[in-house]
């Protein structure tokens, strides 16, 4: 694996554990000195190499000779009038930035509210699904294992400041992450470091357009994240007509890929669907995704369509919303219907993309 290089500055959110004890070993440094920069980046989610006041001067010193330490900054932030959701535009090293964004639930069983953060995985999507915004940006880049971590500390720093941790990660921001499978996968093992972030890995969820061999893969490997697959069309043709990559992925390669993961991992698998009024969201359509996944371990969690400018569909009402998962309860699959947040503030499912202008101009809040 690729950590470092004479020439390359290294960003230290880009490596794991493993990665940082080598890097500090081949300067002669031991494991203690590698957990203690570890607990300033991720226990006191330091700012700056200057902060880290701790270390050996030596090590500092080759630290900043070899490394940044590269925290987003924020281009932008606004909050949604549903006074749960925040949004925010943050700037990449290279002059691009992402969006993230925060969202908070109440009313869990177990009476803790959760705090929640959206995550980008890449600088817009190659995917092209017809109704999403980051789709119709189009691809311009991957982000680094650092960029997707960095937004993770950002959010979850932002939150201790107000006595609160973040406990939930979804990688559903802008980008397809297994079209990004290895910075992906750092950054998850990263946040799941229990000498730092210590998120727990049932408290990341993972969405995917079905990117067939990402899944395999996922399935072979030890990571106990939850997997989410973007289904939209239960047969090939009306899925194609809304996911291009189903081209490339049919359905019956798609679903042999879940059931392997299915019974590698033991683990249920969740099929979102955004509903579209008169595209995918008729009594016979659901009666089409309940064959489709009768028998298998699934949840089906059900999206309204959200707004986004390159795409005139309208989300379906709220009593064919009921319908639909009427049936789908005669297949035996559950579902649920995904709160809408932050829609005001283009923050909800498929509305992100990296638009400075944009954000101010929509921004009801400033
Ligand atoms: N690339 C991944 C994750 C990001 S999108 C994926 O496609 O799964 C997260 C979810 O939002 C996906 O299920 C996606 O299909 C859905 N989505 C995209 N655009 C949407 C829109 N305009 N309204 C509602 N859901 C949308
Ligand atoms: Fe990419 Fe997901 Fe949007 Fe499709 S829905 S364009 S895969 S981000």
């Amino acid at each position: 694996m690729r950590i470092a290089t004479q020439t390359e500055t290294i960003n230290l959110y880009d490596l794991t554990r493993p990665q940082l004890e080598t890097l500090l070993a081949g300067w002669g440094f031991s494991i203690y000195h590698a957990d203690r920069v570890w607990a300033y980046l991720y226990q006191q989610q330091l700012q700056s190499l200057a902060e880290m006041k701790g270390l050996r001067p030596d090590l500092r010193q080759q630290l900043e000779a070899a490394a940044v330490l590269a925290p987003l900054a924020t281009v932008a932030a606004i909050d949604s009038s549903d006074g749960y959701t925040r949004k925010f535009l943050l700037g990449l090293p290279d002059g691009q930035s992402v969006e993230t964004v925060l969202m908070r639930f109440e009313g869990r069983d177990d009476g803790e509210g959760r705090a929640t953060a959206c995550v980008s995985t890449q600088v817009g999507c190659a995917m092209g699904c017809v109704f999403c915004a980051t789709g119709q940006m189009g691809f311009l880049r991957h982000l680094t294992p650092g960029e997707i971590v960095a937004q993770v500390v950002y959010v979850d720093r932002l939150l201790r400041q107000q006595g609160e941790n973040l406990r939930n990660v979804v990688l559903m921001g802008m980008g397809e992450p297994l079209h990004n499978y290895d910075a992906t996968m750092a950054a998850v093992d990263i946040m799941t470091d229990h000498k730092g972030l210590a998120l727990a890995p049932r408290h990341i969820t993972l969405s995917t357009v079905g990117v067939v061999p990402g899944i395999r893969r996922l399935a072979d490997e030890e990571r106990p994240i939850h997997l989410a697959v973007s289904l939209h069309g239960a047969t090939d043709a009306e899925r194609q007509a809304l996911v291009p990559p189903a081209r490339r992925w049919p359905l019956n390669e798609l679903m042999a890929a879940c059931r392997y993961y299915l019974e590698k991992r033991n683990r249920r698998i969740f099929f979102e669907w955004t509903l579209i009024e008169g595209k995918n969201d008729t009594p016979a359509q659901a009666h089409s995704l309940g064959r489709l996944l009768q028998g298998l371990d699934a949840h089906v969690n059900l999206i309204p369509l959200n707004p986004t400018a390159g795409y005139d569909g309208r989300p379906t009402r709220s009593a064919a919303v009921t319908q639909f998962q009427s049936i789908l309860a005669e297949y035996g699959i559950p579902s649920t219907v995904r709160q809408r947040r932050g829609i005001d503030i283009a923050a909800g499912c498929g509305q992100l993309r990296a638009d400075k202008t944009r954000l101010h101009v929509d921004s009801p809040t400033s």
